[in-house]
């Protein structure tokens, strides 16, 4: 008997699969790693296929080194998911794999997790033990909360409880509570009574359980999306279903966890990140591949979970930004998200407050559904929002009167204040502090940008450019200025100014790890702190109660950046951010500095009104032909210097010219990049412009076998990136 052929995904990259020969397979192959010989050493891949013929002649394939028969195979709907991610993306299939799959994955992962995290409840001892308590300890409040909350994962216990970790490992020394075995893995704890519209969204969408249906569920903050969120869970698993759910940032998945944890106490949660152990990863990833995961809870990555049983998806703040990956596979996560549920014919309900353009549009369309939840579930009022007009005022470190005011009310009430920096005023578009002009494309609807190292202002679509003038054309006025300058000092400002306050800086480099982050959160909460200077991350997810004033520097920056997503970022970040500001008792207030009080975005920030910015941010976008009314790739090219890359763009182009055309796609110029230099490589890109998705992928499935055919000089890198977050 001749030997069978397999086909194996290779972390290379390289366009292709590779054929070798194994003695002996089974269909149940298909989807497992296997170890094979590659140039003169080895290589581990995935076997993505059983051909019957392979590409070259048998004789000249090598033999596999090892099937890895011990861990599991990957289901087929897996195989579909990664290549399609592949397909759609543009990427090596074998670096999708290896992105996708925890590295080791090994069946052992998955017996060694099975009782890893107990539920724990009382004993009769333990019960004894409560009612005969004279004395209060940590113990005994433990033994009060199973009493009164019913069976709890340990991990819950020892992370979440009074007394953490000593007082469990004291309750199970003394034999007052014990391990026992979950009956009922939809049971819940301690939900709230929904309201009348939270009632609604989960009836609605509960009623297509079992089929493709999308849900925009657009909610204020605070408005109890996740409480629905919890609610449709509880239908999955009741019916023996699995739940996905993605968030963001690290940085929320515990947080979210501990309450997904907390109402299920019975059910197996699962949470996977890119900044876990390997093996917790692993673990996880088997558990769910074999359907002992009730829910799975997760950021991007955990997209690429294989479900057997899976029943419904959800993305919250679907609109977020990282759901889209910047380097390797420059994959969505929430896109995929969509196409996963469609695949296996489950809801999937994206939630944000402010929805992402492409998602309004698409409810807009009628591709979604859309649901509303316009009330808060708590404490009711919205925060009143106003732009502060700063043209006419001298700023104190680019502070205005107003803020400091506001400021100052909050120190005397004992109240929390947070200065919100918008990190993306570092964009570097040139504009006239007198009259208002901002450096603009003549040929673009898009503003050029400023290039320090060669002096120079440029289009990123058009390549149009020009030297940076030395007063302003309208105007006249020399100090012209890039915007978003003078704020790193914003800290020590506030200090001097406010020297009785206690000012505290909550940014990634002051929360680099989970710790720092959470000790962090737990000083804002005790009231530690009186004065908040944040960026991004402050923006999310999180309830202060003291917190009761915003002030928002450097926003405007935003609304005239190169990128034209720029706006709608802002526009999210800023209803985020005001989110946070009186969510207790208090009512909360933001101020926005600007020197366009009128522009609409701030209008319609003050009247919370997202649905007309939404609207006039698609209508314009109609104009320009920007997405969701156009598909666009970038063809991103490094080399040591920005000829090399450039010189190869144009090839590049030079390649689609032919048939771009037939395709209705438009190919533009290569451009030097905005951050033309990057850890010492220098950067160029093109963009691609097609009037829909399907001939987007229709040309790069076709301009793609001419990319790889271009020989590229030695120090070239590049890659493309569909749908990109930034042009
Ligand atoms: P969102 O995800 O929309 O920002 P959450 O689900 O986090 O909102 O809810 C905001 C707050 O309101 C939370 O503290 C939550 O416990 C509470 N909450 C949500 N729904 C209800 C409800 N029906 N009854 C009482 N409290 C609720
Ligand atoms: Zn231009
Ligand atoms: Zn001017």
């Amino acid at each position: 008997m001749s030997p069978a052929i397999v086909r194996v995904a290779l972390p290379v990259p390289l366009p292709r699969s590779f054929d070798y020969t194994a003695d002996q397979v089974e269909d149940g192959d298909l989807g497992r790693c296997v170890r094979v010989p590659f140039g003169r050493g080895e290589k581990t891949g995935l076997i993505v296929d059983l051909p019957d013929s392979a590409d070259l002649p048998i004789e000249r394939l090598k033999p596999v080194i090892a099937i890895q028969r011990e861990a599991p195979a990957l289901p087929a709907d897996w195989l579909a998911l990664v290549d399609f991610t592949a397909r759609y993306y543009q990427h090596p299939l074998g670096e999708v794999v290896a992105m996708a799959l925890p590295p080791r994955l090994r069946k052992a992962d998955a017996v060694a997790g099975a009782e890893a995290d107990p539920l724990l409840d009382l004993t009769d001892a333990g019960r004894a033990a409560l009612t005969e308590a004279r004395r209060e300890s940590r113990a005994i409040a433990l033994l009060r909360q199973l009493a009164v909350h019913g069976p709890r994962r340990r991990m819950l216990l020892r992370e979440k409880a009074e007394g953490g970790a000593p007082a469990v490992a004291e309750a199970l020394k003394r034999g007052w509570i014990t391990a026992t075995v979950a009956t009922d893995p939809a049971a819940m704890a301690g939900a709230p009574t929904l309201t009348a519209e939270q009632q609604a969204a989960v009836d609605a969408i509960a009623a297509s359980l079992g089929r493709f249906q999308p849900f925009l569920l657009a909610g204020v903050t605070g408005s109890g999306k996740t409480e629905v969120y919890l609610r449709l869970i509880q239908q999955v698993i009741a019916h023996g279903g699995q739940a996905l759910i993605l968030v963001p940032e690290i940085a929320l998945t515990p947080q979210l966890e501990g309450r997904v944890a907390g109402r299920f106490p019975a059910a197996r949660v699962v949470s996977l990140h890119s900044a876990q152990a390997e093996g917790a990863r692993s673990q996880g990833f088997v558990q769910a591949m074999e359907g002992r995961a009730d829910i799975v809870l997760g950021t991007r990555l955990s997209v690429f979970t294989p479900l057997p049983r899976l029943g419904l998806i959800v993305v919250d703040e679907e609109h977020d930004a990282s759901y889209k990956q910047h380097e390797g596979v420059r994959y969505s996560a929430r896109d995929l998200a969509i196409w996963r549920a469609r695949q296996r014919g489950v809801p999937i309900v994206l939630g944000s407050a402010t929805p992402s353009l492409e998602s309004w549009h698409a409810a807009e369309s009628g591709r979604y559904r859309r649901i509303e939840l316009a009330n808060r579930a708590v404490a009711a009022t919205l925060p009143a929002v106003r732009p502060v007009d700063i043209r006419r005022e001298t700023l104190q470190h680019g502070l205005s009167e107003h803020l400091l005011r506001a400021i100052a009310a909050r120190l005397q009430r004992g109240e929390q204040s947070l200065i919100f920096l918008n990190r993306r005023g570092y964009a570097p578009v040139l504009s006239c502090p007198s009259c208002g002009w901002v450096s603009r494309c003549p040929h673009c609807t898009a503003n050029l940008v400023l290039h320090l190292a060669d002096r120079r202002l440029r289009c990123h679509h058009c390549s149009g450019e020009t030297p940076i003038p030395t007063a302003c054309p309208d105007c006249g006025n020399q100090d012209i200025q890039p915007f978003g300058r003078g704020t790193q000092r914003l800290e020590e400002t506030l200090a001097e100014r406010f020297p009785a306050a206690r000012v505290l800086r909550v940014d990634r480099d002051a929360a680099r790890t989970r710790a720092q982050w959470d000790a962090l959160l737990g000083q804002i909460g005790r009231g530690e702190a009186d004065i908040l200077v944040g960026t991004q991350m402050m923006a999310k997810g999180h309830d202060f109660p003291q917190l009761t004033f915003v002030g928002v520097l450097n926003a405007d920056s935003s609304l005239f950046a190169a990128d034209f997503r720029a706006p709608e970022r802002l526009f999210q970040q800023l209803m985020q951010v005001g989110g946070r500001a009186g969510r207790g008792e208090l009512p909360g207030e933001v101020m926005v500095q600007t020197q366009y009080p009128d522009h609409p975005l701030y209008q319609c920030l003050a009247r919370h009104d997202f649905a007309r910015y939404a609207a006039l941010q698609l209508e314009e976008r109609k104009q320009a032909r920007f997405p969701p009314f156009a598909a666009n790739a970038l063809l991103c090219a490094t080399a040591d210097e920005v000829a090399t890359a450039l010189a190869w763009l144009k090839d590049a182009r030079a390649a689609a010219l032919p048939f771009a055309q037939a395709f209705g796609v438009q190919v533009f110029d290569p451009v030097p990049m905005r951050m033309l230099r990057l850890a010492r490589r220098e950067r160029a890109q093109l963009l691609v412009e097609a009037p829909a998705r399907p001939s987007l992928q229709a040309f790069l499935s076709a301009w793609s076998t001419h990319l790889w055919a271009l020989k590229p000089p030695r120090d070239l890198r590049w890659h493309l990136d569909v749908d990109p977050a930034e042009v």
